[in-house]
């Protein structure tokens, strides 16, 4: 998603156009994504000062956001309390008395130049009471000029994010430089009706409000990005997303598919093959996919489910459905761990369907690999998963009818499209793929509207029958032994554990135990009565193969590994996960590692192994993973302590970045603004009526080529 009115002429204007800004300038400013006058204008602040009411400093008296006037009449370095801690004071004179400031942390020489003395200053911050005299510590301050023209008294000044060697002052500046000369050229988007309906502002007052706030409005309100002005630009950020997305839906639902046949016999009897009956989650999404491949229009369906409610079979059922059918299918996954994973239970479920399925991987080469390519191509080869490998030149399908992406946040937007090519429609099949995209990273609602608002969404929400919750305890080192005597009753009962570390070698200054050394130590305690092997990310994929393929079949007992058994790895006689320095891994990273075990009717156990010396926030972390073994809480809780962007990292996961919205805050405007577009697609699906040009206009812009316009123009 482009940034707000970067192409909306002639505010696409690169910045260097705005006066007072030169290359210098306007390379810090390409830092932080800001090229062209209206992504300038678009800059949020992140807060704003309340420097309205200016306090004579005889009335100062201890309080929140206190703003004074005046003059240095005393700066330096001094010392404070019985532990004499160097610090910096100035003392500010306004005629009606004086203030001290104290700085803690400050650089002596670059303090000195800054704080003249008879240099005027604004000084804005709380006010404590210190021997019964007010005083700042670490206050804003504000040199102020001689000219009357940058002062900020008696208002309400808007604080933005800067990038090294960018000051307040300077983005004030240009600011007010950029909408001094543009501020004509910010023009509605939306008709009068539409913004009534939806109670919006028009954009030029609401960057007016924005930038220079109307000294009669709420600065509080506007901190927490909860003026009329915030509203309508969230509004507005959101809606050109969804509307995106609504379209997209929509071209989704215009294309040929293809409408596979069903049959019966073949299901009914891949059903009995299988070892376990299918939990009703199951058989209801199964049920949701069948009816999509029934239509003559190409699925787009999202599968969530928790790790271990047995996703992979689902997707294989379809994919067979599809094959019995006279199609290709294909699997795509994010690691050959995992591709390695689903091709097994290939092996083991569906050989009795006598169809050629193989795998694809990039250490797959020479004379196998060219095999495996003819084979797609002759159509001989029924199913292939595989890494990424699949979606590179070279591989092509006679007739691929279906797809089924697994973790799909991890390839992101882009890959899904790719490998969707893969099935482009021919003269002999003008239909368009099904595509399932699974993920076991349980999605927010709100993520899911707006990384997935295009698809079907469907939800395994229940385990397979008789598998007991996963019991977590947190330990710390002294608790070691402790470890190490419930691990040992569990492998002397024939179970195997994994013990996972968040770095593979041993950084000098991080004083992390790593994978290598500790696979020492835990085989130096549990061999030669259990045996003990490493896995780790920088092993050739042959040898990573072989190691699992060891623990799968039970020669390992104890697999020790970095995070790579992350995802997907199924070995249901693992009761044990041990994460060591739990508290480095991220929430969602700690749900996925707990989810390699649990995954049979034995009892299983998690033990975080953590630092006591561990922050705040892993200590939140920790707490959710001791509490809940809920994927979905563990999603909202992770999402409200990273915020949206790290959440599943912005890049990979295609989600655009928010400029002024933020999810986890702003989900009822989103909702709306979801409502908003589709309603609108639904009305005018190729926004052809003349109201709705400027809208078109907009979106187009907005979404720069990352959206199938031929059906709009
Ligand atoms: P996911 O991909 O959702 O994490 P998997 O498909 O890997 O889960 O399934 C986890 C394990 O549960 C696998 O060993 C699978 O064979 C098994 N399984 C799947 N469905 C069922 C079921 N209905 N009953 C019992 N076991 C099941
Ligand atoms: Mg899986």
């Amino acid at each position: 998603m482009k940034q707000q009115y970067r192409n909306e002429k002639p505010l696409a204007t690169p910045v260097q156009y705005v006066k007072g800004v030169g290359p210098v300038l306007a390379d810090k400013l390409s830092k932080m994504g800001i090229l062209t006058v209206g992504d300038l204008l678009a800059v949020t602040p992140t807060r704003y000062l309340d420097r309205r009411k200016i306090l004579a400093i005889s009335e100062l008296a201890a309080g929140k956001d206190r703003t004074i006037v005046g003059e240095i009449v005393k700066s330096g370095v001094s010392f404070m309390g019985r532990r004499r801690k160097r610090i910096y004071e100035i003392i500010i004179d306004d005629g009606t008395g004086k203030v001290s400031a104290k700085f803690f942390h400050f650089k002596q020489k670059y303090y000195e130049e800054k704080f003249k003395i008879g240099q005027k200053f604004l000084l804005s911050g709380d006010v404590s009471a210190f021997l019964n005299k007010a005083q700042f510590i670490h206050p804003e301050v504000e040199m102020l000029g001689i000219d009357a023209e940058n002062s900020v008294i008696g208002k309400i000044v808007p604080v933005y994010p800067l990038t090294e060697g960018l000051y307040q002052k300077t983005m004030r500046k240009i600011i007010r430089n950029a909408w001094d000369k543009f501020n004509q050229d910010i023009k509605p988007i939306f008709s009068e009706e539409f913004a009534e309906k939806y109670n919006l502002s028009d954009p030029w007052s609401c960057l007016q409000e924005m930038h220079f706030p109307s000294s009669d409005l709420d600065p509080e309100l506007l901190t927490i990005g909860r003026s009329q002005a915030h509203r309508t630009l969230i509004f507005d950020e959101f809606f050109f997303l969804e509307l995106g997305l609504a379209l997209r839906r929509k071209n989704h639902k215009i294309k040929p598919g293809i409408s596979f046949p069903r049959n019966d016999e073949i299901y009914n009897y891949f059903l009995k093959s299988l070892p376990f009956e299918l939990t009703d989650a199951q058989k209801r999404v199964v049920g949701e996919i069948f009816e999509d491949m029934d239509a003559p229009r190409p699925m787009n369906r999202l599968l969530q489910g928790d790790v271990g409610s047995g996703k992979t079979v689902v997707a294989l059922i379809a994919a067979t459905r599809a094959i019995a059918a006279g199609y290709q299918a294909t699997i795509m996954a994010p690691t050959e761990i995992l591709a390695e994973q689903h091709f097994d239970t290939i092996n083991k479920f569906a050989r009795s369907l006598n169809f050629e399925f193989g795998i694809l991987t990039s250490s797959i080469k020479g004379a196998d690999r060219n095999k495996i390519l003819s084979d797609l191509k002759n159509g001989e080869m029924k199913l292939i998963v595989g890494t990424h490998a699949l979606i590179q030149d070279g591989v092509e399908f006679q007739k691929l009818g279906f797809v089924t992406v697994d973790e799909q946040h991890r390839f992101g937007v882009l890959q899904r499209a790719a490998i969707r090519e893969k099935g482009q429609p021919s003269a002999d099949e003008p239909g368009w793929p099904d595509i399932l995209i699974m993920t076991a990273t349980p999605i927010p609602r709100t993520l899911a509207m707006t990384l997935y608002g295009d698809l079907d969404v469907s939800v395994i929400d229940e385990l397979p029958k008789g598998r007991k919750p996963i019991i977590t305890r947190l330990y710390e080192e002294h608790n070691r032994k402790k470890l190490y005597d419930g691990m040992y009753h569990e492998l002397k009962s024939g179970r195997q554990a994994y013990v996972v570390y968040p770095l593979i070698e041993e950084s000098e200054k991080v004083d992390l135990k790593n994978a290598t050394s500790m696979s020492k130590e835990i085989a130096g305690v549990f061999e030669p009565e259990f045996k003990v092997a490493l896995l780790h990310g920088r092993m050739s994929g042959e040898d990573k193969e072989r190691i699992m393929d060891l623990f799968k079949s039970g020669e390992i007992d104890i697999l020790v590994a970095t995070s790579v058994v992350e995802v997907g790895v199924d070995v249901p006689n693992a009761s044990v996960m041990v994460i060591e320095h739990a508290e480095r891994f991220g929430l969602s990273q700690l749900h996925q590692l707990r989810g390699r075990v649990g995954r049979s009717e034995y009892q299983s156990f998690c033990i975080l192994m953590a630092d006591y010396r561990r922050t705040e926030e892993s200590r939140t972390r920790l707490g959710v993973m001791v509490e809940t073994t809920d994927g979905f809480k563990i999603a909202e809780e992770d999402l409200s302590l990273r915020g949206p962007g790290d959440f599943l990292g912005t890049r990979q996961s295609g989600l655009p970045p928010f400029r002024i919205a933020n999810l986890a805050r702003d989900v009822g405007i989103l909702g709306q603004a979801r409502k908003a577009a589709f309603q609108l697609i639904e009305d005018d699906p190729k926004l052809a009526h003349p109201s709705h040009r400027r809208v078109k206009e907009v979106l187009v812009g907005r979404w720069e080529g990352r959206l199938n316009l031929a059906d709009i123009s």
